[in-house]
């Protein structure tokens, strides 16, 4: 099934659009890493953490995560654009225009699948500085059936990067002009694309209408909270993050065995026949695929997942990332990004009751293969002049290459079980162009 491929053979959206690639490093850890610092700040967080567990006891792995990312005052999401040359690490959609331009075709093929009827209603899970959305709109914009059947919808928890979205979306708007103070409505901010489409900003996915809809979630899912759990003689124990009491003569918090029964063990239950001697479980991304699922499931729509994770073998994956480079996840907390590799086969797991029927993970390179990624490529090159053409293949070659970012980042997709022999586009079992060409491409 090659609807998705064949609908880049129109000669649209052909000229390259312009992106920073030249300050990115990769680094073994999945992160593509930018080459410049975030601020180092006085570290409000740690104070706030160091209080907590004072007065109530070490915290579980997911409590700290949480707090280090999201928190409202001193969330390392909250309030800085994390993204790019300037920020902490860079990802697929900023590396090149055709990522969000293949997701947004993703998103046209199941609408067309879906016998092109009503609205194509998106909805993209932590959108960063909305690139990956404002790619996307600009290809829902060269469809003449679409023209006024679009909207996006967007679960942003960070003001600060609503705003950058908000500015970058809209085209006119400056980011300090987006103020999250709608009442009575279920977003907190609306504007209009630059190509006129409706753009909504929900503080969660549980604001989020429910109805046909296309969830995209890009590097979304490694930043929900895990929790740490070691194999002891005495079976499964949760790690927490304590005080360090000089412990660590280093550190001012360190990682130790709860000793006892918590909630999130007998919640959890970690499987005593696990060869693994360490695991992490994220049970928000289990509630959330879980509620994508059931609405999929009711009111029909696809769900595409894309991040760097594993099959349910990995252990110890919980890791920071500063000035490009690993950094100890307790360590200035709050000033570096915390992350932990998705497990797809959990999520996997948590939809199964639901009743849809889940594809992949693919490996990422193969996914934007079967996307048509060399058709898009060539277009562009069509029409790039010498600098357009080398950001273009440099672009193309970190994407795809399986040194790269092409086999460590995997698209997982899911849709309702009505379509029984359904497979989404970029799933299929397409043979792969020859892998000496993407070696050449440099
Ligand atoms: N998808 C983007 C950015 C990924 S980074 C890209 O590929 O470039 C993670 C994004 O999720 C950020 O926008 C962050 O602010 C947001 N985020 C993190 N935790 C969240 C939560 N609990 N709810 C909503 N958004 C969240």
């Amino acid at each position: 099934m090659a609807t998705a491929r064949l609908l880049f053979h129109s000669s649209y959206l052909c000229r390259p659009l312009t992106r920073q690639l030249d300050k990115c490093i990769f680094n073994h850890g999945g992160r593509y890493m930018s080459s410049l610092s975030v601020d180092n700040k006085e570290n409000h967080l740690l104070r706030h953490l160091e209080s907590r567990i004072k007065a109530s006891g070490p915290l579980t792995v997911a409590e700290y995560m949480k707090e280090v990312l999201t928190n409202p005052v001193s969330g390392y999401y909250m309030n800085r654009d994390v993204f790019g040359a300037k920020g902490d690490f860079i990802t697929s959609p900023e590396i090149s225009q055709m990522f969000g331009e293949l997701i947004g075709i993703w998103c046209v093929n199941e609408w067309i699948q879906g016998g092109s009827e009503g609205e194509l209603q998106v909805v993209e899970l932590g959108p960063g500085r909305g690139t990956l959305a404002d790619d996307m709109c600009r290809v829902f914009s060269r469809f003449s059936q679409l023209k006024s059947k679009v909207s996006l919808h967007l679960v942003e928890v960070s003001p600060t990067l609503s705003g950058i979205q908000a500015a970058k979306i809209s085209g006119e708007k400056n980011q300090d002009e987006v103020k999250l103070e709608l009442s009575g409505t279920p977003h907190y901010y609306t504007t209009k694309s630059k190509y006129g489409q409706p753009v909504f900003w929900y503080q969660s996915l549980l604001d989020v209408p429910k109805a046909k809809m296309c969830y995209i979630a890009h590097e979304f899912f490694d930043a929900l909270p895990i929790h740490k759990f070691q194999k002891t003689e005495k079976g499964w124990q949760e790690i927490l993050v304590d005080l360090a009491h000089g412990r660590n003569a280093d550190n001012k918090l360190c990682f130790v065995l709860a000793g006892g029964k918590t909630a999130g063990l007998s919640f959890l239950q970690p499987d005593s026949n696990d060869k693994r001697d360490h695991i992490e479980v994220c049970p928000e991304a289990g509630v959330i695929v879980q509620d994508l699922s059931l609405r999929v499931k009711e009111y029909g729509g696809g769900i595409l997942i894309g991040d760097y994770g594993h099959d349910g073998d990995k252990t110890d994956t919980f890791r920071g990332f500063k000035n490009h480079e690993l950094h100890d996840v307790l360590v200035e907390p709050g000033t570096a990004d915390i992350t932990a590799d998705v497990d797809f086969s959990y999520l996997k797991r948590m939809v199964q009751p639901v009743g849809v029927i889940t594809h992949g993970p693919k490996e990422q390179g193969k996914f934007l293969h079967n996307m048509g990624i060399g058709i898009r490529l060539q277009a562009l090159l069509q029409n790039a002049n010498a600098g357009e053409w080398k950001d273009m293949l440099s672009g193309y070659d970190m994407l795809v290459n399986p040194k790269k970012m092409g086999e460590r980042f995997k698209f997982l997709g899911i849709t309702s079980d009505d379509k029984k022999n359904y497979t989404p586009a970029g799933f299929e079992n397409i043979p792969e162009p020859d892998n000496s060409d993407k070696n050449n491409v440099s």
